[in-house]
């Protein structure tokens, strides 16, 4: 699907490499676009692979709980500093062209999005949800719908890093609930880095339950490190 982002970068300098945008340009120069590392990988969960593949030998042995996913790059340079300046930096606007640069892998986009939420106070301190926003972006450039209210975090989860992979799972399960809705046949979990994986793999669990038929995940970055 062929997006380009309709908005300009506000202070007309390059957000990755600072530099002065030239004319076309919009938020990063054509430079950074063209450095930026775009390995294949593997459509079902994700891992870098020689070749893009539909699926990867792991995903044949042991299948992710969701049916493909896309995203940017690993969490490494330059898109680590993007994630960065959106994330923590509260350079929210970046939502939309980081929407522009995932939404051009997209060829059957899910028509109904749902962001990760953030813990309430988590958001209140950073002051928006950078899923929900990257949600937001997707859905506009795809025509599809994101959808804040049906999918809840309804306690604080304990610190993940703290836990093996089943406990995360456990914590991670009654941390979110999904409040009732139609379900079209195809959604889209919608989260900025997949790390280690449990988040989307519970969400996708929970959407499986409601008898969707494809579920997508839609991330900036991933990080190779939750087999
Ligand atoms: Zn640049
Ligand atoms: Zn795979």
């Amino acid at each position: 699907m062929a997006v380009r982002s309709i908005f300009r970068w506000p202070n007309q300098r390059c957000a990755l490499c600072r530099l002065p945008l030239r004319d076309g340009d919009h938020y990063w120069c054509q430079h950074c676009v063209a450095s930026l590392p775009r390995p294949p990988y593997c459509r079902r969960c994700g891992a870098t692979t020689l070749e893009p593949v539909s699926h990867c030998g792991h995903c044949l042995r042991q299948p992710p709980p969701w049916d493909q996913l896309v995203r940017l790059g690993e969490y490494g340079f330059p898109l680590n500093r993007l994630v960065q300046q959106y994330k923590f930096q509260g350079k929210f606007w970046l939502s939309q062209p980081l929407a522009a640069l995932l939404a051009e892998q997209m060829t059957e986009p899910a028509p109904l999005l749902l962001p990760v939420p953030l813990h309430p106070w988590r958001r209140f301190i950073r002051g928006f949800n950078q899923s929900a926003l990257l949600a937001e972006a997707l859905a506009e450039l795809t025509g599809g719908d994101a959808d804040h209210q049906t999918l809840r975090r309804i306690q604080r989860a304990r610190p993940q890093h703290q836990l093996s992979r089943k406990a995360r799972q456990q914590n991670l399960q009654q941390a979110f609930i999904l409040n009732k809705r139609v379900w079209p046949d195809h959604v889209a979990i919608v989260d900025d880095v997949v790390t280690t994986g449990s988040t989307v793999s519970v969400l996708s669990q929970l959407l499986r339950k409601q008898h969707v038929a494809r579920i997508d995940v839609y991330c900036l970055a991933f990080t190779p490190h939750y087999r």
